[in-house]
């Protein structure tokens, strides 16, 4: 099998199968391929190097399997290749076995004390040691020139060295990796990852373009092997679902994972691996079958594909309850694969987010939490990849909270504001420039606070609306909603003058005894402020409210949200009077329009995942002329009404289509 560029146009159904060593004792490769074809995949990562490799191996720098004694990787392939199954495969170039540290102790990554990282016996190496400079293209040469595989995953071959505990260590001290930072910046490494040490950036930077480098040599080699391997973070992209004992499944994790990485042109192949296990600990477990059911909806309606993880075989996996629920999305996918074939985003709303690298932005989380909630289909860029083309895709724009951004950032902002589109900006956007240094006044001059005065830290600080302004704040004003708690931050400065603003805020003010909690100060500090720009319109909130809306999920912030973007920004919700718990997204392409809902009434009560309540009677303002047809595929029964459609009954996914 080695079709031109097979991964853009192929169904992508992947089961990721981390195999233990003992799995190769008894390997029987017509079973583990028979378990993949009734699962529909229609590609399979699976060990092939590295840690340890999964065949007889003649380059002595990696540790050979003690247990090849069942069907080979050959045979695996040969029958994956009969089945129509690609195979991806993994390496893992992170450790060495002992023996091999103890024959080449300059592989290791060293702590500042010198000391190796040795975990269950295999050791931490460094990207600037031989072994990864060298020797890991030995073993890539042998392994894709003996065996025919379709591409390759190296697993933790992230920048930043992470145990199985789920520690963040200190940068690398080897004598290659001093040496090297010496040579490039005259500095010594920090000892820490700490942001605020001077020499933090630079070792960023360092570490960036060490891995650069590794990643675009191992594709050189490949790629010289074969042009037609699928290589990840250049012709797919693979991220993942996760959890761990610290860290919960956020029920919109596999939402963000898809519709980021596919963008609105859904240009990239995506593979969002939803882990079926508990933890690193727990790694025989599953988690709850509704999340994990719910994830693979999600990456199928952002990114038309689906990907399911796990440790051992299909099969083999003493815990079914997660696999068995994550199968209808494969079952459905391989149903309707023509539904899915060029499916582009059909978002008005973009949400433009900082340039941070995995999941650690509460405001674009929580502004993910509510557009997703008020059925606003929207998609998501970092600040880095929105250019002026595709600001023309959209009539509203949402910047959460992004405080660095160049001239060039802002002018394209200001130009699209200019140009009649509505801007909602909040928190610290555009405050200092792209070296990091903070702008006296506001880098967006669509915006209507000009000059910056402080970000002021707040404890018990609330803003409140006056009797006058109520009305324009029509879900505040119903729920009867009368202040705002902003959270721990709050931006002042001075109003341009043509802007109006809303909101007083009431300073700290004592929260005990109770008999002294009260404030008779109400100060001039506005709580948002509007403009009109050009034909445009912007919107500023000077502190991060979707961020404490994550945190704690309070509808009056909820209220607030929700007037902002609908009442004040005049955002349409394409299902005003559907329930928050169900999730839309509308793509459209060679099939025609689709509409995907996804049910999520099951998630409640902190992180419980339950059979979701059907929804009956759905409404959805999307028009349908006579001259189209359409249909529901799982299930459902759908009919025209006044306003749009009507679905009569949601339980897991539907998908609409109109054609
Ligand atoms: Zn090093």
């Amino acid at each position: 099998m080695s079709d031109t560029r097979w991964w853009e146009t192929f169904p992508w159904r992947m089961v990721q199968t981390n195999l233990r060593e003992i799995d190769m004792a008894d390997m029987d490769a017509k079973s583990y391929v028979d378990e993949l074809k009734r699962y529909h995949a229609t590609v399979v990562t699976l060990n092939a190097a590295g840690i340890i490799a999964s065949y007889p191996t003649e380059v002595t720098q990696q540790k050979q399997s003690d247990y090849l004694t069942g069907d080979t990787l050959a045979d695996i392939l040969r029958e994956c290749h009969k089945a129509g199954i690609r195979v991806i495969a993994r390496c893992d170039f992170s450790k060495v076995h002992e023996t091999l540290y103890e024959e080449h102790p300059e592989w290791a990554y060293r702590q500042s004390s010198g000391q190796p990282l040795i975990y269950n016996g295999y050791v931490q190496t460094c990207i600037n040691g031989d072994y990864q400079q060298r020797y890991v293209y030995d073993i890539l040469r042998e392994l894709f020139s003996k065996y025919d595989f379709d591409g390759l995953f190296c697993n933790m071959s992230s920048t930043f060295v992470v145990d199985y505990e789920l520690q963040v260590h200190e940068p690398c001290h080897c004598k290659n990796c001093r040496r090297l930072f010496q040579e490039h910046t005259g500095m010594e490494i920090p000892d820490s990852l700490n942001p605020k040490d001077p020499a933090f950036g630079r070792y960023m930077a360092f570490i960036g373009a060490c891995s650069k480098k590794q990643k675009q040599r191992m594709y050189e080699v490949v790629k010289g092997i074969n042009e037609n391997n699928a290589i990840n973070g250049f012709d797919y992209f693979r991220t993942e679902c996760n959890q761990d004992v610290n860290h919960h499944a956020w029920v919109y994790d596999a939402s963000v994972n898809a519709r980021r990485i596919a963008g609105p042109l859904h240009d990239k192949v995506v593979d969002d691996a939803s882990a079926v296990y508990m933890a690193f600990r727990y790694r025989h477990s599953s988690i709850s079958r509704g999340i994990l059911e719910i994830r693979q909806w999600q990456n199928l309606a952002y990114a038309g594909s689906t990907s399911l993880y796990l440790l051992g075989t299909l099969g083999k996996s003493a815990d079914q309850s997660g696999i068995i629920a994550s199968k209808k999305a494969f079952d459905f996918f391989a149903q309707h694969e023509d539904l899915f074939r060029g499916q582009q985003s059909a978002a008005r709303v973009l949400l433009i987010e900082k340039p941070l690298m995995g999941r650690n932005d509460p405001e674009a989380d929580g502004w993910v939490q509510v557009l997703t909630q008020l059925h606003i289909p929207f998609d998501e860029q970092k600040i880095g990849e929105v250019s002026a083309p595709l600001l023309k895709r959209y009539d509203a724009v949402i910047l959460a909270d992004v405080e660095t951004m160049s001239d060039t950032q802002c002018e394209m902002l200001d130009s699209f504001v200019e140009k009649g589109g509505t801007l909602i900006a909040d928190g610290c956007s555009s405050m200092s420039d792209e070296r990091r240094q903070p702008r006296k006044h506001m880098g967006l001059q669509c915006l209507g606070m000009d000059e910056i005065t402080e970000k002021k830290q707040v404890r018990s600080a609330i803003f409140q609306f006056s009797d006058a302004e109520k009305e324009a704040w029509v879900s505040c004003k119903e729920s009867g909603v009368d202040c705002i708690v902003p959270g721990d931050l709050v931006v002042t400065g001075t109003r341009r003058k043509e802007a109006k603003t809303y909101l007083r805020m009431i300073s700290d003010q004592p929260f005990g005894p109770p008999e002294i909690c009260y404030s008779t100060e109400k100060t001039e500090i506005a709580g948002v402020y509007e403009r009109d720009y050009g034909s445009g319109k912007s919107l500023y909130i000077p502190f991060r409210i979707a961020a404490f809306y994550y945190e704690f999920g309070y509808d009056n912030s909820y209220d607030f949200l929700k007037d902002i973007v609908c009442s004040l920004a005049g955002v349409k919700s394409i299902a005003p009077t559907l329930t928050p718990m169900c999730e839309l997204a509308v793509t459209e392409g060679e099939a025609g329009k689709v509409i995907h809902l996804i049910n999520l009434s099951g998630a409640f009560a902190n992180y419980t995942y339950c059979e979701p309540l059907p929804i009956r009677d759905i409404f959805i303002e999307i028009a349908c002329g006579a001259d189209k047809n359409m249909d529901a595929l799982n299930g459902g029964h759908v009919i025209r009404t006044d306003k749009g459609i009507k679905l009569d009954c949601l339980h897991g996914y539907e998908a609409i289509r109109i054609y």
